[in-house]
């Protein structure tokens, strides 16, 4: 990430349900960063279910080419219809392929009890976000015992490499300097076998020339990673995982920190990124004013930090830390009794 810019272009995607009410609290932060970062314009754009009802598409053509001239974005929420529709898939996916955005990375960080004590979680997974299982290719055969469904599992060296990449400069930037690859080669000694491989030689590829030597490699096997992450979360700093296991773990290690509401990701490219909220639409508190906005405010920090803006990213994060710390202005999910616009203003007051 380079940071050398005169401007700064955000295409704003709110989508259906509180995305329309985390991301505009999201947008105010990162008006209010102010001179450490160029000022930004914000493009405004459609996408998810409630475009798709009224035009037929959840991704409009406008909303690709728009993104394509911007440096960055916001994503916030799409509702999925509880039956198939016909025409209608998510404009996540069909987003991450358009623009190529083939990294997910989620930061999953405990708030520590006093300011300058160390968080006792404290680790990012970096998913892999295009192949995979995720390929979808899926038949089904009829053979003399009934029917028969059978799936791709799709790893390529070109894709683990680029994945492992991205995870080795990540934690570079970080104090514990570690990488855990997540795999499962005992079992699939091709597919998972080629994954881990792949990441363990990014570190020795002549064009990184030595760069990551500071970097300290682990592995581990899948289920045994889930287990000690619910048992020792503290050991992780970075983990990398082909797309199966990363969406796994990922919500995983998110439900370690509580509510939905907390966790950032991005999907990046190395040209692109998008913030986004972990958490979906909920249709559950919609339109009340009381879904919680620090996921969508840290995503906009992640999403400073891929463009090459860490100070402004971590004043972000410290005064979202802030806010939770104290714990008086905090929305229903977290067990307070504050609404989406009481905890902006609690935030920006701290910025
Ligand atoms: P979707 O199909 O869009 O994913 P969902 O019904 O799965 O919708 P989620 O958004 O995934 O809903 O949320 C699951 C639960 O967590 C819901 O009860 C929701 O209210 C709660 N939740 C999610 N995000 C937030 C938030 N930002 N603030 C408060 N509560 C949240
Ligand atoms: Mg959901």
């Amino acid at each position: 990430a380079t940071a050398a810019r005169q401007s700064l272009k955000i295409g704003l995607i709110p989508a259906d349900g509180i995305g329309k009410e985390v991301i505009p609290a999201a947008k105010k932060v990162l008006e209010a960063i102010g001179s450490d970062i160029p000022k930004p314009e914000f493009v405004p754009l459609l996408a998810g279910w409630e475009v798709f009802q009224r035009t037929g598409s959840a991704l409009p053509e406008e909303t690709v080419e728009a993104l394509k001239e911007c440096d960055g974005a916001l994503f916030g929420a799409v509702s999925s219809p509880t039956r198939r529709v016909t025409g209608y898939s998510s404009p996540i996916v069909a987003l991450r392929k358009e623009l190529d955005l083939y990294a997910n990375v989620r930061p999953v960080v405990s708030v520590a009890a006093n300011p300058g004590d160390k968080p006792a979680i404290d680790l990012v997974v970096v998913r892999e976000n295009t192949e995979c299982l995720y390929v979808k290719q899926e038949q089904i055969v009829s053979t003399e015992n009934g029917r028969e469904a059978r799936a791709t599992r799709l790893i390529t060296e070109r894709a683990s490499r680029r994945i492992g990449k991205m995870a080795f400069e990540l934690a570079l930037g970080r104090p514990r300097k570690q990488v855990t690859i997540i795999h499962k080669s005992n079992v699939l000694s091709l597919t998972d076998g080629l994954f881990r491989e792949t990441v363990r030689a990014v570190p020795r590829l002549a064009e990184v020339n030595g760069r990551y030597d500071s970097v300290k490699i682990e592995e581990q096997i899948v289920d045994s990673a889930v287990y000690r992450l619910f048992r020792e979360p503290q050991i992780y700093d970075v983990m990398v995982a082909p797309n199966l296991y990363g969406d796994i773990l990922s919500d995983a290690a998110a439900a370690l920190v509580g509510s939905l509401g907390l966790v950032p990701s991005v999907n990046a490219s190395d040209k692109f990124v998008m913030g986004e909220p972990v958490h979906g639409s909920a249709p559950d508190i919609e339109g009340k004013g009381i879904a919680n906005p620090l996921a969508a405010i840290r995503s906009s920090a992640l999403m400073l930090r891929f463009l090459g803006y860490p100070a402004p990213a971590d004043r972000i994060d410290r005064a979202v830390d802030q806010v939770i710390r104290e714990g008086e202005v905090l929305t229903p999910d977290l067990g307070g009794k504050s609404s989406t616009q009481d905890v902006l203003d609690a935030v920006l007051k701290k910025l």
